[in-house]
């Protein structure tokens, strides 16, 4: 079971914006979803989590570890979902999840192939692995990402928005990937579609002007608003 305990995080800009102001959350496997309006703080939170920056106050500890004094450990323990799909390479999907598991460390080639196929098994992309990104629809990219976050088996994933263009049927099938994917780690999923929050996640917080505004079980705590 992987922790994450956050602590009176605090994190205010040069310019004096205050992005986050004394939130404390804990948050263990399963999908936790962080909603909020724009400007709320999340993507600021999100980033601290990931040791991408360092909080104004306040301690972050990833399975025991602190994440601002030893950054290493999440950084190599996470995964991201990237919220904009950039150009992609015109190679294959299995290309490119090799390249990117070259980058991300996997030496191994035979240690790369196979968690490339059993990712792209879990993503239903196993008939594409030789089509190229760039080809596919927007669920398919969607799905890609995942197997992109989840290459070098994280500990737990970043998702910011994840379903955004996504028509009803891809949106059913990459949430129930996201649950199954939520089982074994955390999966943290940042977003604003409140549905999403309420049919995934079991456990959630919404964020507001930096503050944690409520915090427990979809059910109660949507129901509470
Ligand atoms: P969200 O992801 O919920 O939209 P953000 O964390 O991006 O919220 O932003 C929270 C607040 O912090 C906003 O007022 C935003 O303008 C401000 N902000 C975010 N990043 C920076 C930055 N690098 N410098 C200054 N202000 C920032
Ligand atoms: P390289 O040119 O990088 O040495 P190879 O073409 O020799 O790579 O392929 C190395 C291994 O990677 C192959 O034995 C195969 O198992 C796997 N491989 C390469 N491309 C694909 C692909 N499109 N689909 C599935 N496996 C592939």
């Amino acid at each position: 079971m992987n922790s994450l305990i956050i602590k009176n995080l605090s994190k205010t800009y040069e310019n004096d914006t205050q992005a986050l102001a004394n939130v404390s959350l804990e948050i263990n496997n399963g999908m936790f979803g962080l909603l909020g309006p724009n400007g709320a703080g999340k993507s600021t939170l999100m980033r601290t989590i990931a040791a991408l920056q360092e909080p104004s106050s306040g301690s972050i500890s990833f399975n025991g570890i602190d994440i601002v004094q030893n950054p290493r450990y999440i950084r190599e323990n996470i995964g991201y979902l990237p919220q904009e799909f950039g150009v992609y390479p015109k190679i294959s999907a299995y290309r490119l999840l090799d390249h990117l598991a070259v980058l991300k460390g996997i030496v191994d080639k035979k240690e790369r192939h196979d968690q490339i196929l059993y990712l792209l098994q879990q993503t239903n992309l196993l008939p594409h692995k030789d089509k190229a990104v760039h080809s596919f629809s927007g669920g398919m990219r969607q799905r890609f990402g995942i197997a992109q976050a989840l290459l070098g088996n994280p500990k737990i994933i970043i998702v910011d928005e994840p379903t955004a263009g996504l028509d009803p049927e891809e949106r059913n099938r990459f949430n129930n990937l996201l649950s199954e994917i939520g089982e074994n780690i955390i999966v943290l999923l940042s977003t604003h579609i409140v549905e999403d929050v309420r049919d995934l996640c079991t456990n959630m917080a919404i964020i507001s002007n930096g503050k944690l505004i409520l915090e427990g079980q979809p059910n109660e705590a949507i129901a509470s608003l």
